[in-house]
């Protein structure tokens, strides 16, 4: 009965107005970001959570699986393949509200972080957490990225800084994953910054990174915890020689290195982050030339996280279009988090990059889907609409593509497919 099953299983998503397919080979560098391979009047085709085909309507409807589907008719709108957030940090306990008003009235970054405020002020309220409370509050957020038409996400910790919270954290990534349609992916990022009890102390900082590095990486290791472990690279968390000590340690346990590189200042992280084969590197607010040629060179992705310069209100954004023209593999993320993004909606990130990034809104699509894809190691799977991948798709109540970012601060998702599910739809 097997062929029965597969039938019942078959899923036919018709009437879009466009399906911006992303298909092709590798991650997209230079030209080749615009090119997101777009079908007008289009039909996919899903079977096992799986794409069976993608095509022209009048092609699809005609296989014989496709009139046994279940039908979806999408009336007129814009299908993506679901936006891939490959920068966040789910898990804290708190907003820092209170501290977003001080930043307007002229506070800055460091200077709320100095006071305790900042990334400390977060570590301090998701240690006096519960697991259950934490858990319910990113169940929510997770509710959220669906609506968004997000369908796989990137989740840091580093808002826990010692043991016991920090594992606490990477286990709710696992069982989250593990109990909601949406794939998480964990990446560990003890080098957050410096926690309080640690400061001030003799050789404290040297202390901290003992416990990273022969303490909680093994750890982290050895029980599948993490696939990543990133550092925050810059003035007030860690200096380039100690977030290598703790991206090797990482490596050497077969976690993939990441890099919170050049956000504020130049530090020379991302040079660090190419030489240890560094997935991504993120922020990149100050990058300097020969940085934006060696990206340009290298399989380290340059992931943009416009919206944390836009919540800080920084004039400094990421070079993009000197990163894309040197061939750079250039990625989108929200940067979700408490302190400087707190937005879930990539859409808002898409418009955030074409206003001020000066990337065009096929580029966007493609840096939100199949180049963060590629950053998590994923992009066989997600990322593209294309036959063998994961039917991971949102569904936009526009009939151009170029809407998506236009409408800024407007949800225009419409439905969310995880694993060819439905697992969000407008009422
Ligand atoms: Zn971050």
């Amino acid at each position: 009965m097997a062929s029965d099953r597969a039938v019942s299983d078959s899923l036919l998503i018709s009437g879009a107005a466009e399906i911006v397919t992303v298909r092709g080979r590798g991650p997209r560098r230079g030209d080749a970001l615009s090119e997101i391979g777009v079908i007008r009047d289009g039909a996919i085709l899903v079977r096992d959570g799986v794409i069976a085909a993608v095509g022209p309507s009048r092609k699809i409807e005609k296989l014989k699986e496709s009139k046994k589907a279940e039908k979806v008719d999408v009336g007129g709108r814009v299908v993506l393949p679901g936006f891939v957030d490959a920068h966040t940090h789910l898990i804290h306990a708190a907003s820092r509200a209170e501290e977003y008003e001080l930043k307007i009235r002229g506070a800055s970054y460091e200077e709320i972080a100095r006071e305790g405020g900042g990334i400390l002020n977060s570590v301090k309220k998701l240690r006096a957490a519960t697991a259950e409370e934490l858990k319910k509050r990113a169940r929510g957020f997770l509710e959220k990225f669906a609506e968004y038409g997000t369908t796989t996400i990137e989740a840091k910790s580093g808002y826990g800084l010692d043991v016991t919270s920090e594992l606490r954290i990477l286990s709710l990534h696992k069982e989250l994953d593990a109990e909601q349609p949406l794939e998480i992916v964990s990446t560990f990022l003890g080098a957050h910054v410096v926690p309080a009890e640690f400061r001030g102390k003799t050789c404290g900082t040297q202390r901290y990174l003992e416990l990273l590095t022969e303490e909680l990486i093994p750890e982290v290791a050895e029980n599948g915890l993490a696939e990543f472990c990133d550092v925050f690279c810059e003035r007030g968390a860690f200096t380039r020689g100690e977030s290598r000590r703790v991206l090797e340690a990482g490596k050497a346990r077969g976690l993939a290195p990441r890099v919170h590189a050049e956000q504020l200042s130049n530090t020379g992280a991302t040079r660090m982050g190419i030489e240890l084969g560094a997935a991504s590197c993120d922020h990149l607010e100050y990058l300097k030339a020969a940085d934006i040629r060696a990206l340009g060179k290298s399989k380290t992705v340059a992931t943009l996280l416009p919206g944390c310069d836009f919540h800080l209100g920084l004039e400094r954004y990421a070079a993009a279009r000197e990163l894309i023209e040197a061939g750079a593999i250039v990625a989108l993320a929200t940067d979700f988090n408490p302190g400087t993004s707190p937005t879930l909606s990539m859409a808002m990130i898409l418009s955030l990059a074409c206003s001020r990034l000066r990337m065009t809104p096929a580029e966007v699509i493609a840096a939100a889907t199949i180049n963060a894809a590629y950053s998590l190691g994923r992009m066989d799977r997600i990322g593209s609409i294309e036959r063998g991948k994961q039917a991971d798709l949102a569904v936009f109540e526009v009939a151009d593509y170029r809407e998506i970012p236009y409408y800024f601060g407007v949800n225009t998702c419409w439905m969310t497919i995880k694993r060819g599910e439905i697992v969000y739809l407008r009422d």
